[in-house]
């Protein structure tokens, strides 16, 4: 079979249009392992089930079966003794992998594992899976935790002794002359105190807590300084 037979075939089947026949992008005479075929691109760029339903009646017209090698949907029927198909791809190859994750740097290379989010869109953003996995831990870590919810009690409390959103903590010292603080508390703003004056007075915010440690109470500040930062609200 030549491709002039091919060519002729494609002709008349332009000519004779069947009414089983799908709209047809662009027509074409190819090559297919040593054989001339005539093969079209189904057109309107069908999703998945859109493109089985137009390739229906090829299928019921021609007997053969849709070959389907997960890329490309294939209804072949013949014309004059030439093979012909029409084709569509499947939609999901045709969106593009974004060239790197949406929320790193990670470039999404072919041994690169990445999800797309929502339903998966054209325009969704594409995650690598460590990123996903990332983003879902810190959505456990962040939602219903004991540690927020011991953190939302105290950030009550507190606004309620210090009249501060965030109240900064420091160590403090109850009794005068000692060598170590020996408590800690959050910060007094009273304008009569001395902010370089780490000794606790009645105008200072509850809670005063003693800690028999000071490098313990030093630690215990670092920590509740650094978790009102990270516990801020977006
Ligand atoms: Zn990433
Ligand atoms: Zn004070």
């Amino acid at each position: 079979m030549s491709a002039s037979t091919a060519a002729a075939a494609l002709a008349s089947l332009l000519d004779y249009s069947p009414a089983w026949l799908p709209d047809v992008n662009h027509w074409e005479v190819a090559q297919d392992g040593g054989r001339w075929i005539v093969q079209g691109q189904l057109a309107g760029d069908p999703g998945e089930s859109a493109a089985i339903k137009a390739l229906r009646p090829v299928v019921e017209q021609s007997g053969q079966e849709l070959a389907d090698d997960g890329r490309l949907i294939t209804a072949g029927f013949e014309v004059d003794g030439v093979p012909c198909m029409v084709w569509s791809l499947r939609p999901v190859l045709r969106w593009a992998v974004p060239e790197t994750c949406a929320t790193c740097p990670t470039e999404l290379a072919p041994d690169v594992r990445f999800v797309w989010l929502g339903e998966g869109g054209r325009e969704a953003p594409v995650l690598c899976v460590p990123c996903r996995d990332r983003m879902q831990a810190s959505w456990v870590a962040s939602h219903g935790s004991p540690l927020v919810a011991a953190r939302l009690q105290a950030h009550e409390l507190l606004l309620a002794e210090t009249e501060t959103e965030r109240p900064a903590w420091r160590q403090v010292h109850t009794v005068m002359g000692g060598a170590h603080p020996d408590a800690i508390g959050p910060v007094c703003l009273d304008d009569e105190h001395d902010a370089d004056d780490p000794t606790a007075y009645a105008c200072c915010p509850e809670p005063v807590i003693e800690v028999e440690s000071h490098v313990i109470g030093a630690y215990l500040v670092e920590l509740l300084n650094a978790d009102a930062v990270a516990g801020e609200p977006a």
